[in-house]
């Protein structure tokens, strides 16, 4: 019987023990144990599946690898310990002195960091390509590029990349195409399915979708992820049994999650969008949203994130986070709990305003991670604070 993904997110699961369990039990357990000399010799010969060592294999820790496979139709998977390890792993795994990767400008923080300040270390070069102009890539791909990387829709700004194009364009040119999906997860937007060979998650963010553990994992062709896993397996940045148990479950109501999360990030994006205080809205799924049809063609909802431009910049992004009474000031986003932040005076403090502003980070954009709570309840908080200003 042919499985949905999303049904097969909540029934793949660990062989049962000999105790008939219904859930899957915690495998805390750094190793594992072998019948005789032989089965231990064919283990270590990778001439089995047998789990020999939690640094590269634990049976939590690949339930959770099989059900993103799954949302995701991947070939296969690895996971570890933060977003963080599965990106720079894959950027490792995959790059040698001398390769050239492709990014667009528009990336999480620290991926930028691993970009700019250790590839080079290695000798890897890099070309930062603008988020807004996809047509201009092209142009900057050189004999030695190996690889296009993007995050869409890009943080904070809700930038969204036409996967298709892009996926094309990779195709054409012989490049690995490897796309951070993390801010629409594997339930409202499928990277593989436009040409992507692989897709990144932090699964701190809504994978979790409550704030408790880290997580990272990757997906995409097998030959790419058999080079991710050796580069892993030797180098440990593996997740934990028991994240990898808390994060399994999560998938199973990701869809569930997502959809609220995305009728709430609507519903408070509609209500805001005119707002006097607000001087521009972004949300993948209003048609004011600039790459609305590019949206609407590659997610299955808008997402959780909504963010808008406080008129009065930086001093008035300060004071709405202090007027708000319900939402959470912290550095997490996907959560269950709304999140507000202010990245011109936070995540994004040390770049001067040029460099802000060339990543479409104004001075007063406010990011918010809508949550699960009450529509009204996340509404009335933003409102009563802009009220203040
Ligand atoms: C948080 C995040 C990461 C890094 O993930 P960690 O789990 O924090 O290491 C990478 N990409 C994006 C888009 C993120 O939001």
């Amino acid at each position: 019987m042919a499985l949905d993904p999303i049904t097969q997110a909540i029934r793949i699961q660990t062989e049962r023990t000999s105790q008939m369990e219904h859930s899957t039990p915690l495998f805390l357990t750094s190793s594992f144990t072998f019948e005789d000399a032989e089965n231990m010799r064919a283990a270590f010969a990778d001439e089995t599946d047998d789990n020999i060592y939690s640094r590269f294999s634990n049976p939590n820790v690949q339930e959770f690898v099989d059900k993103m496979c799954a949302l995701e139709g991947a070939e296969a998977g690895f996971a570890t310990a933060s977003g963080m390890s599965a990106v720079f792993a894959s950027f490792m795994a995959l790059l040698k002195s001398g390769d050239h990767l492709l990014v667009c400008n528009s990336i999480f923080g620290s991926t930028h960091t691993v970009i700019t300040k250790y590839l080079p270390r290695y000798g890897i070069t890099y070309t930062y390509v603008s988020v807004d102009k996809p047509e201009e890539w092209e142009a900057a791909i050189q004999p030695n590029t190996k690889m296009i990387y993007l995050e869409t829709p890009t943080n904070p700004g809700l930038d969204i990349i036409d996967l298709a194009f892009v996926g094309e364009l990779a195709q054409k040119h012989n490049l690995i195409l490897n796309v951070d999906n993390c801010f629409a997860t594997p339930v409202n937007q499928k990277p593989l399915e436009f040409g992507a060979h692989l897709s990144v998650h932090s699964a701190t963010k809504w994978i979790d979708g409550q704030g408790r553990v880290m997580g990272g994992v990757v997906v995409g062709k097998k030959e790419l992820i058999k080079e991710i896993y050796l580069f892993c397996r030797s180098t440990g940045p593996a997740m934990s049994p028991f994240n990898a148990w808390v994060l399994s479950k999560s998938l199973e109501t990701l869809d569930v999650r997502m959809e609220r999360h995305a009728s709430n990030a609507l519903a408070v994006a509609k209500a805001l969008e005119n707002y006097p205080a607000i001087s521009w809205l972004k949300y993948p799924y209003l048609p004011s949203h600039p790459q609305y049809d590019i949206a609407r063609k590659q997610m299955k909802n808008g997402g959780g994130i909504v963010c808008f431009e406080l008129k009065g910049g930086l001093e008035s992004g300060r004071a709405f986070l202090d007027n708000l009474q319900m939402l959470s000031l912290t550095a997490n986003l996907g959560d269950t709990r709304s999140i507000a932040s202010h990245p011109a005076s936070t995540t994004h403090a040390k770049l001067t305003e040029e460099e802000r502003l060339a990543v479409n980070i104004t001075p007063g954009l406010i990011r918010i991670s809508v949550g699960l709570e009450k529509a009204e309840d996340i509404l009335g908080d933003i409102t009563q604070a802009l009220g203040k200003l």
